[in-house]
């Protein structure tokens, strides 16, 4: 019986509850927590634990249950809820690893209403109700400061939909302007989508030339409001210097909301 299942029996000790050395290599194996304050790491260590109380995170079959890759979720799924609190995951119940990307049933209605049933490969997906599933592979690819968190994605889904609607736009705290947030993130999407647009014709008249800068996040922000904002989390984590470049109202925003500033802690 692992130190995850004392967890759950209802121990109060969380904190301790984490062995010292698993968590010294947890903090090792995820640079975008590198630099955080010694207090931000404590308190890091007890949101983890609180997490690690609160949700079961399973795995599939083929999936080597390590304690290790447990810790990795809930200290990645921690971080953006260092300030908010773990109650803004009250909706998931369940974390699902599942061994690499995997196939998704999707069935889809066009605007013909014609109804396509296919396969599309995915590497995590957050569902309403229902567990929030991992790719281990993508899990393991997190976390490293390169701009990739299939965790920190996921769990900004679910901060978005805390108000019951997955629509980009979270609950604010007080304090917060929900119109200035709006505009910021309609600013930073239509300039995204630029960018992907000119990318993506670059390609397609195969010229060399660069039209305009590259986009700064993945071209799936683009996919719609909910995306874009998951993206934005995942690049406010993982490259904040990056994303404060290109966006710095966007950030501030972001840092504004999550009580945090990266972007003075990364290792970047
Ligand atoms: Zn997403």
């Amino acid at each position: 019986m692992g130190f995850f299942r004392r967890l759950l029996g209802g121990d109060k000790r969380r904190i301790s509850d984490i062995p010292d050395e698993l968590w010294a290599q947890a903090l090792d194996e995820h640079p975008i927590v590198r630099a955080l304050s010694a207090q931000q790491l404590s308190l890091l260590r007890i949101r983890t634990g609180e997490v690690l109380s609160r949700i079961s995170i399973d795995t599939a079959r083929g999936v080597d249950r390590s304690e290790e890759l447990r810790l990795s979720v809930a200290l990645q799924a921690a971080l953006p809820v260092l300030e908010l609190g773990v109650e803004w995951y009250r909706a998931v119940r369940t974390i699902l690893l599942v061994p690499d990307e995997y196939e998704t049933e999707l069935t889809t209605v066009d605007e013909a209403g014609v109804v396509h049933e296919g396969v599309d490969t995915i590497s995590g997906e957050m569902g309403h109700q229902q567990p929030v599933v991992l790719s281990v592979a993508d899990v393991e690819a997190s976390g490293w400061g390169e701009g990739y968190n299939v965790v920190i994605h996921e769990m900004a889904h679910v901060i978005d939909a805390a108000d019951g609607e997955a629509d980009g736009a979270p609950p604010l705290p007080p304090g917060m302007d929900s119109g200035h947030w709006g505009a910021v993130f309609a600013a930073a999407r239509s300039d995204h989508e630029r960018r992907v647009r000119r990318t993506e014709a670059r390609i397609a008249s195969r010229s060399g030339r660069a039209a305009g800068r590259a986009p700064v996040l993945d071209p799936y922000a683009a996919e719609g409001r909910e995306e874009f904002f998951a993206c934005s989390v995942e690049l406010f984590f993982e490259r904040p210097r990056r994303l404060k470049r290109a966006y710095p109202e966007l950030f501030e925003e972001l840092r504004s909301f999550f009580g945090i500033d990266p972007s003075g802690l990364s290792g970047e």
